[in-house]
């Protein structure tokens, strides 16, 4: 574990779009319980380019309170974005991310900075008892028994909850980008920050605006579940996924051609083409050599990426 100083007790991290009702009253509530607790801290709103007044609200609460921080996109980026923007700027030991829409509540900051000091480097919130429409909890089950078994992370009931505590560290050694903060605690697994906490967390029903996400949300969020396992396991040696596919169907392919062959000239079978194994053995030979050749230019991709050669230091001795 390294030793960094931090400024502040506590960075929030909120991103938001269109959510000018809420925004006061969630600064307020988030002040109140860290005065509280003693707590320094900073709340960093990412406007994810709005199309209400958002912005200008957050340019008064600034105005008014220094510990509160805008930054604001020219456009829309999506969640993931606004998250990155954030966690560029978290200067707090312990980074809490969490909903605009006060469908997270801040009084589960001191419990969550709890967790982190006590070691954990992620800590997960679940909303136990949620207050979501039926078209969205239950594939949300689904998505999060699939994101169980993929990432072998055993002990999340909820991986998209909004509400999560990072280690400092944590967030500035991952990045999020696409529709990847549903994989959060994923690809900071993947990154070796193995200490990942859940806390059951209280859950309120959306009290302004609607819901930024439709559904169109679990098609996305498992096409990124697919693509996150791929990268992580085969990105920097795709020749391992692809060349092992590729040989062992040409393999195939080619003992059929020989079989056929030698069916042909020794048992004086003819009528080779007639045959339906002759196409399999075809398309398998085919493909088997597509494959190969989808390998061999995944690799010389991986070899000019610019961070090849970027891997995650925790410690070093006398360097
Ligand atoms: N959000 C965002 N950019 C987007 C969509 C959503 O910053 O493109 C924010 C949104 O303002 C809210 C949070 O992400 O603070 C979660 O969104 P929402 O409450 O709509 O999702 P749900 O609770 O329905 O999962
Ligand atoms: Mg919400």
């Amino acid at each position: 574990m390294t030793n960094q100083t931090h400024s502040l007790d506590l960075s929030l991290v909120i991103p938001l779009f269109n959510e000018e009702e809420s925004l006061q009253e969630l600064v307020a509530w988030i002040a109140k319980v860290c005065d509280a607790h003693n707590f320094s801290y900073e709340v960093l709103l990412v406007d994810d380019g709005s199309k209400d007044k958002s912005w200008s609200v957050i340019r008064e609460l600034a105005a008014a309170d220094k510990r509160v921080k805008g930054i604001r996109f020219r456009r829309n980026y999506g969640k993931s974005a606004a998250l990155n923007a954030g966690f560029e700027q978290a200067q707090g030991e312990v980074v809490i991310t969490m909903d605009a829409d006060l469908q997270d509540s801040p009084d589960e900051i001191p419990g969550l900075v709890e967790m982190i000091r006590s070691g954990n480097d992620l800590v997960s919130g679940w909303k136990q008892k949620r207050y979501d429409p039926i078209t969205k909890t239950v594939p949300t089950r689904l998505f999060n028994w699939a994101t169980r078994k993929m990432s072998g992370i055993h002990n999340l009931h909820d991986f998209n909850c909004g509400l999560k505590a990072y280690r400092n560290e944590v967030i500035k050694n991952i990045e999020v980008y696409g529709e990847m903060h549903r994989y959060i605690p994923v690809i900071a697994k993947w990154a070796g920050f193995n200490r990942i906490a859940e806390k059951v967390v209280q859950h309120s029903p959306r009290k302004y605006g609607t819901t930024k996400f439709g559904l169109e949300r679990f098609v996305n969020g498992f096409l990124d579940l697919l693509s996150i396992t791929f990268v992580s396991r085969f990105g920097k040696r795709p020749m391992h996924f692809f060349g092992l596919l590729g040989t062992f169907s040409f393999l195939v392919g080619f003992g059929i051609a020989v079989k056929l062959a030698v069916d042909k000239y020794f048992f004086q079978v003819y009528n080779m083409t007639d045959r339906p194994l002759f196409f399999f053995g075809m398309l398998a030979m085919i493909l088997g050599t597509q494959l190969f050749l989808a390998g061999f230019l995944g690799e010389m991709i991986a070899r000019n990426a610019p961070d090849r050669n970027r891997y995650q230091v925790s410690e070093s001795t006398n360097i």
